[in-house]
């Protein structure tokens, strides 16, 4: 997804990435700055008193004069092989940056549980859910897709067999992991009951009423 698809010969600074635009490009902070950082100000209470990228845009320094705070003996030092190619799975990332949410100080991790479940888990769990209860079911031998399953279960034009096209595991694969990172990170209830509903949900669709275990109290 991070393949380019597009070379620009010629960089216009008021084309780029607005994001860019934001960042500061002075030689010092000022010490009202400073103040401002102990008080919690907003970014933007701020911004006269610092200069960034977006206020040279137009005019002829919008090429030049990008001041930094602090010197570097080699522009290109960091690290060469980041944590996101190192870990495997989609899990071991997302846990990788709750742990460490949890050991910085300024980030609240409950705040970050909370933003992967309501960002990431609950959209594509409530996607692949609708996804699941509109799919086409398609023959396994030649191919044909039928909007709804024929009701012999063969294949009309070939006899063969017709299967779904989503499967449920596609639909359930994060719910648990979803749950166990609201209670691990204390999300709110309102997160925690919005999952809930939604395993109800899963549940319905893929319970089997016919073949359902019952204990001997259902009967008293
Ligand atoms: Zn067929």
């Amino acid at each position: 997804m991070d393949a380019p698809l597009v070379m620009s010969s010629r960089i216009d600074p008021s084309e780029i990435d607005d994001e860019a635009h934001n960042m500061d490009i002075m030689e010092r902070y000022p010490r009202e700055f400073y103040e401002a950082t102990r008080e919690l100000a907003d970014p933007a209470d701020v911004e006269d008193m610092m200069t960034i990228a977006e206020s040279t845009l137009g005019t002829d320094r919008e090429y030049t004069d990008f001041r930094h705070t602090h010197d570097t003996t080699n522009i290109a030092a960091g690290p060469d092989l980041s944590a996101y190619k190192t870990l495997g799975s989609m899990e071991e990332k997302m846990d990788a940056q709750l742990h460490l949410s949890r050991k910085l100080r300024a980030v609240v991790e409950s705040d970050v549980a909370e933003r992967i479940i309501e960002y990431h888990f609950l959209p594509d769990l409530i996607g692949n859910l609708r996804a699941f209860s509109r799919q086409e079911v398609r023959c396994l031998d030649c191919g044909e897709k039928y909007r709804r399953m024929p009701l012999t279960g063969d294949c009309r034009e070939c006899g063969g067999r017709v299967n779904l096209t989503v499967h449920e595991g596609s639909v359930n694969k994060y719910i648990d992991t979803a749950i166990r990172v609201a209670d691990e990170f204390g999300a709110r209830d309102y997160t925690k009951q919005r999952l809930q509903i939604l395993e109800r949900k899963i549940e319905s669709v893929f319970e089997n009423d016919h073949n359902k275990q019952s204990g001997i109290a259902d009967f008293m």
